[in-house]
């Protein structure tokens, strides 16, 4: 019998603050009423907020056109364009959306199309891809794009790393200016940063109760309940989102309600989504009574640097201490300490073929750790380009190994 998956209750606010962010977009682009700055998903986002951006983030966007599953007819377009199948399948679905006119932001928040930007600003602290990406949208737009060059991959954070990432991101501000047509107000700044850093704290703390046994919640829901920690951090209405999450999460610590009834494995997941089968996965581990109880892509978002008496020094630190950012050594401790910490009995490396960057499967990482007792299975598959993805062998691969996860 299929083990009964809970839901939470807070999904219904999750939806409110995601049609607020997405309608103060529209309003922003469609009837004038503000300016749309377009930013990577770790990019200086509080700055964004603080100068009174509408802030909209592409590969938010990528993502809902793999979960709806759009991306299938849209990456052959960026194909047919010049950009590689085997480059970031969010840019593809993206940017194939675009040439064709298509997203599903229209039937989901009654947009006329994707929200034309003001201003484009990106930061390589993740991949080359994003300015890439942001390049094609200037060419198109005809608009300023501005960004920050982090150095990667960094080892332990020095501060010779951060000074040239933090003299970028004042750099920014200027040209900024220009495109808001207002000054930064230097108490806005630290406002923006103190709510992120709120809103980041508390999305840690949702996270972490995913260390109990059982767990009050799975990777899974964490993919959709990230949402305002990615696209409205700087903002009230996340951190009064994120509280209501945690008060929702510590009532089922308290009565031991587990998000994947008789939770017997627990599974650490690393590397991208494949947001196409979140929901066929999540059913698939639920039935073996496995929970994903920690992720290295959802703790992604968690900036324990930011500090709003220190704007762009906590800015540069915490968005260049990015795990993806880092040295294979510092990614391998950093995956072992979550392992342990969230007493995780093994782990799945989703090596997802058009993000190299995100997949630590590449250079022996899963081998070294099994050889340290941690048990590992590579999957392949995408974040959303399918053809990448084979149903059967995946699920074939899942069963074997939590199989042999029960027998230890
Ligand atoms: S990190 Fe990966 S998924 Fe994200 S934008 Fe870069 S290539 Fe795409």
């Amino acid at each position: 019998m299929p083990a009964k998956r809970v839901e939470i209750r807070a999904s219904g606010e999750l939806r409110k603050v995601m049609a607020l962010h997405f309608e103060e977009i529209r309003q922003a682009a469609e009837e004038g009423k503000g300016k749309v700055a377009w930013c990577t998903s770790v990019g200086p986002a509080e700055l964004l907020q603080a100068l009174g951006f509408r802030v909209y983030f592409p590969e938010n966007h990528g993502a809902i056109l793999g979960t709806s599953r759009a991306s299938a007819d849209l990456i052959p377009v960026a194909n047919a364009a010049g950009y590689s199948p085997e480059i970031c399948s969010y840019l593809t679905s993206d940017i194939g959306g675009y040439l064709k006119g298509a997203t599903p932001l229209k039937r989901l928040y009654g947009f006329k199309g994707i929200p034309r930007p003001d201003v484009l600003v990106y930061n390589t602290n993740q991949c080359r891809d994003v300015q890439d990406w942001f390049s094609f949208y200037q060419r198109e737009f005809n608009v300023p794009l501005v960004g920050v060059s982090t150095p990667h991959p960094v080892p332990a954070l020095e501060e010779r790393h951060i000074k040239g990432v933090e003299s970028q991101m004042e750099a920014l501000v200027e040209p900024l200016e220009k495109v808001a047509g207002t000054r930064l107000d230097p108490g806005e700044l630290r406002r923006a940063l103190a709510l992120s850093r709120e809103c980041t704290d508390l999305w840690n703390e949702v996270l972490r109760t995913g260390a109990a046994v059982p767990s009050p919640l799975t990777f899974f829901d964490e993919c959709i309940h990230m949402g305002p920690a990615v696209v409205m951090r700087g903002r009230q209405e996340a951190v009064d989102y994120y509280k209501l999450l945690l008060a929702e999460m510590k009532e089922r610590l308290k009565d031991r309600v587990a998000a994947v009834e008789g939770e017997s494995l627990r599974l650490y997941w690393d590397g991208m989504p494949v947001w196409g089968r979140l929901r066929d996965l999540s059913e698939q581990f639920a039935a073996l009574r496995a929970c994903v109880v920690v992720s290295t892509y959802c703790n992604s978002w968690i900036f324990d640097e930011l500090d709003p008496s220190r704007p762009f020094h906590s800015m540069a630190r915490a968005y260049t201490k990015l795990f993806i950012n880092r040295t294979e050594q510092v990614k391998q401790e950093y995956i072992r300490r979550l392992v342990r910490d969230f007493r995780a009995h093994g782990i799945i490396f989703h090596d997802s073929k058009t993000c190299p960057n995100n997949a630590n499967s590449r250079y022996g990482m899963p081998q070294r750790l099994s050889k340290e007792g941690i048990p590992t299975l590579v999957i392949n598959g995408d974040l959303c380009d399918l053809r990448f993805y084979s149903d059967a062998q995946v699920r074939t691969s899942i069963e074997a190994f939590t199989e042999q996860l029960a027998e230890r």
